[in-house]
């Protein structure tokens, strides 16, 4: 049966306290920043999603020009910090570094980038100077990654911001969505703040669009809207017995335990984890971290084809959690409407599909595993009807926009996971920079259209 308070509120502190450690010293930094061979046609640079000068801001640290290296970030990205801490840099800059065609260690970017973005937040150094008031004011729903970005762009160039946020803090997926011993709750308030630090930024907390206040409302007092209000609700199994106590999604199983205490979050002691993106690895780490005795992630593909990165995979497996491949979930069993097992049907890979990956097909066979929680984590989906009711284009809930940004309705642009269905923070934080690109030209270039 599903409880909490397993352990001690140490064992918790313990268990969530960051696993990513910063340079020990200076010196470490400094050194690690000297191996860069600062290529010229950086493709470190070009596999970031917000085109981050690295071997810039490298040279900037290995010169001790720390200030302006957090400047190099930030004028890319400025949720640089967080970045440095989420990013799957394995798939992106780390990946792409030319180290790994000499079959050496890639330079550690991240922790770099950690470095000189944290003393700026820690430090307050606020590296932009806000222009003058232009007079215009635009309201941007969302103050996750995509919104933060936009504000932060916007209000460098002296337009005045103010973020619907339905939540009572800011960070979006970053405060709500990722596991705690990545970003801890004080860092992603400590990140919030220094954004909003330029100033000319407001939010007004536990806002929702649809219940609060409409896109009309917002269109009769700002010149422009963003939205950037993400995506948020679990794929459902469509399985038998999915409504069993102990069945619950990641979404669900992560927000509660960013929201409370994580000695009053629930777990069981056999979960299973359905998924194997970075949301399945989160929940299945932090349910081990919690104090589940077994955790067991249920893939249908193989490692091959897994989502997640490899670094993410081996932070599961030394937290102990197991994997089984080839596994679909076909059936949720249960006693006295509490779930107790889980069958899965053995799945083969066929041919590719057109996206290039082999699609799974069930074999026949079967097999049960004994549970008491199952925590879905097979992806998620764009508010579809808050979407449709507000007339805005979508296919499947997925703002339609054109250039990147402009929905149909004019005036309102649209960015990060609410158009794309959910991508990383630093995607996310690009779009926010594309949106308030195309807002500041909407509201000081664009000619007037004769309706
Ligand atoms: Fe430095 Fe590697 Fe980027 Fe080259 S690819 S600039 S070595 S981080």
């Amino acid at each position: 049966m599903i409880t909490a308070n397993r352990l001690t509120n140490e064992q918790y502190a313990e268990n969530f306290s960051e696993i990513q450690q910063p340079f020990e010293t200076k010196d470490a930094a400094l050194t690690e920043a000297n191996r860069c061979l600062f290529c010229y046609d950086a493709p470190c640079t070009k596999a970031c999603p917000t085109s981050i000068d690295v071997p810039k801001f490298i040279k900037q640290i290995a010169t001790e020009n720390l200030k302006g290296s957090a400047h190099t970030i930030f004028v890319s990205n400025i949720m640089g910090a967080g970045c440095s801490k989420v990013c799957p840099v394995e798939k992106l800059c780390e990946g792409s570094c030319v180290y790994n065609l000499m079959e050496e260690t890639p330079i550690n970017i991240a922790r770099l980038q950690r470095y000189s973005t944290e003393a700026a937040i820690k430090n307050n150094w606020q590296l932009f100077e806000r222009k003058k008031a232009t007079g215009k004011k635009v309201a941007i729903v969302g103050a996750g990654p995509a919104g933060l970005s936009c504000a932060h762009s916007l209000a460098r160039e002296g337009v005045d911001v103010t973020i619907y946020e339905k939540e009572a803090k800011g960070g979006g997926l970053m405060t709500y969505g990722i596991a705690a011993y990545k970003v801890t709750p004080k860092f992603c308030e400590d990140e919030v703040n220094y954004i909003l630090g330029i100033g000319g930024i407001t939010i007004k907390y536990q806002q929702s669009l649809g219940k609060d206040f409409s896109i009309e409302d917002l269109q009769k007092n700002y010149d422009a809207v963003y939205l950037a209000f993400g995506v948020g609700l679990a794929r459902q199994l469509s399985i038998a017995g999915e409504d069993l106590i102990g069945v619950e999604d990641a979404i669900s199983f992560i927000y509660h335990l960013r929201t409370n205490p994580y000695s009053s979050t629930p777990v069981g002691e056999k979960v299973a984890v359905i998924g194997m993106g970075m949301t399945a690895i989160d929940a299945a780490t932090q349910a081990k971290r919690l104090g589940a005795k077994e955790v067991t992630l249920l893939y249908r593909r193989t490692q091959e084809e897994m989502p997640c990165t490899e670094h993410e995979l081996s932070i599961a497996k030394l937290d102990g959690c197991k994997i089984i491949w080839l596994a679909s979930p076909k059936e949720i069993l249960g006693n006295n409407g509490k779930v107790t097992h889980i069958v899965c049907d053995v799945m083969q890979l066929g041919n590719a599909d057109a996206s290039g990956r082999r699609s799974p097909k069930p074999t026949g066979e079967t097999f049960t595993l004994e549970v008491d929680m199952i925590i879905k984590a097979a992806g998620q989906m764009p508010f579809q009807s808050l979407v449709t009711n507000n007339h805005l284009d979508n296919k499947d809930g997925k703002i339609n926009v054109t250039n990147n940004t402009t929905t149909n309705i004019k005036g309102v642009f649209a960015g990060g996971d609410c158009v794309n269905g959910g991508k990383e923070v630093v995607d996310a934080s690009q779009a926010g920079k594309d949106g308030a690109k195309a807002i500041l030209n909407f509201l000081f270039y664009a000619k007037p259209q004769s309706e």
